[in-house]
């Protein structure tokens, strides 16, 4: 009997029924999109859920972050990680920026803030780092740097939702955070995303700047983008974070079995958690060494032929793409334990519905081997 199919992820999906309230709604006031009543909801919602001042919804995670970028004017060189989704850095080349790529550490696999300042030009302008899997950057240390030589700091925060530090939401660090309410994120919107912003003036701006520039009927200050979120994704954000505790709660009881499960298999390391207070365990990446009987990619193709379908986040790298690799800061010997991440890296499977027993068939995968 052929197993059934396991993937890194799987959407969350409250019950059908429980959403067709909201689309009477919709329904019946005929309103779509353009800051509709759900949107002004969600965002309210938000605000209090995420523990911060102003959110401004989009349509997917990557307009957030090119609108970022323009709201604040960020121009030339922006240091940003090889390790990250794509968009990270295709956000900049939409803005007419230049990556300047610096290496992660080791340990978070984000940005080293001891790497940035050699990284610095007189055309630097913005930092533009990655939480990556949600476990918090040194926010300090790059505020710190961002000070000391008066440039912006943009946190791609798109695995950052519900993150804590001591001090409250990760997403109040820098001048702006980017969320994406991608399918496959901890909470989804089907496609959507969100800016933090710290001030009403500076989310006023954002919101001309998602409407094509309008700031009223006739006056278009910038030139703008589509990028607003449609009242069917900001209903069914409405209705996907009234169930946010059980996802967490779930996501929390999956990564300590594997956690637990996993520590003493000599070859595998399961990334240590970040400095967060509240994880929101989006991803399980864990590491292969050559301690362990087989590469990366020969447990990669094990797990395939179990029907269970891992993700090698990060691979390649950014800096490995055509449109960066030229860059002189994409060279390997630069971006060395991006690289390292890169080449041991795999994302085992974690979301609400993965049973006990799924769980345990991703596990004999990899404890086989050992017997
Ligand atoms: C998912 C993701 C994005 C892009 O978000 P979309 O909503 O898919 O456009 C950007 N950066 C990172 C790190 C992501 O994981």
């Amino acid at each position: 009997m052929a197993a059934e199919k396991i993937y890194v992820t799987q959407p969350y999906l409250p019950p059908l029924e429980t959403f067709t309230p909201y689309l009477e709604q919709i329904w019946a006031n005929k309103i779509l999109t353009n800051g509709g009543p759900f949107h002004q909801q969600l965002e309210k919602a938000l605000c209090d859920y995420l523990g911060v001042q102003h959110v401004a919804l989009f349509s997917n995670g990557t307009l957030a972050l090119i609108t970022a970028l323009q709201a604040l004017r960020v121009t030339g060189e922006v240091i940003t990680t090889p390790y990250s989704f794509v968009a990270t850095a295709h956000a900049l080349l939409w803005q007419n920026c230049k990556p300047v790529f610096v290496d992660v550490e080791p340990h978070t696999l984000n940005l080293d803030p001891a790497k940035i300042e050699a990284a610095i030009t007189p055309q630097t302008t913005a930092i533009l780092p990655v939480h990556c899997y949600g476990n918090p950057c040194d926010t300090d240390a790059i505020q710190k740097i961002a000070d000391n030589y008066n440039l912006r700091v943009i946190y791609d925060a798109a695995h950052a939702f519900g993150v804590e530090d001591a001090g409250g939401s990760v997403l109040r660090h820098g001048d702006l955070a980017v969320l994406s309410f991608h399918a496959t994120k901890v909470f989804n919107t089907f496609e959507g995303g969100a800016i933090i912003c710290p001030d009403a003036k500076t989310k006023q701006r954002i919101n001309h700047l998602k409407n094509f520039g309008f700031v009223n009927e006739t006056t278009v200050v910038a030139p703008g983008i589509n990028a607003k979120m449609s009242e069917i994704n900001a209903a069914f954000g409405l209705l996907q974070l009234q169930h946010m505790p059980q996802v967490m709660q779930r996501r929390a009881e999956i990564d300590a079995y594997y956690r637990k499960q996993l520590s003493d298999v000599a070859g595998i390391t399961c990334l240590p958690q970040g400095t967060q207070t509240k994880a929101n365990h989006s991803y399980f990446p864990i590491l292969v060494s050559p301690e362990y009987p087989l590469s990366r990619d020969a447990l990669y193709e094990k797990f395939k032929k179990n029907e269970i379908y891992t993700r090698r986040y990060f691979y390649p790298l950014i800096t490995d793409f055509p449109m960066y690799r030229g860059l002189p800061s994409a060279l390997p010997a630069n971006v060395v334990e991006a690289g390292h991440a890169a080449s041991q890296v795999l994302c085992l499977p974690i979301y609400p519905a993965l049973t006990d027993t799924q769980q345990e068939r991703v596990i004999s995968v990899i404890l086989e081997l050992l017997a």
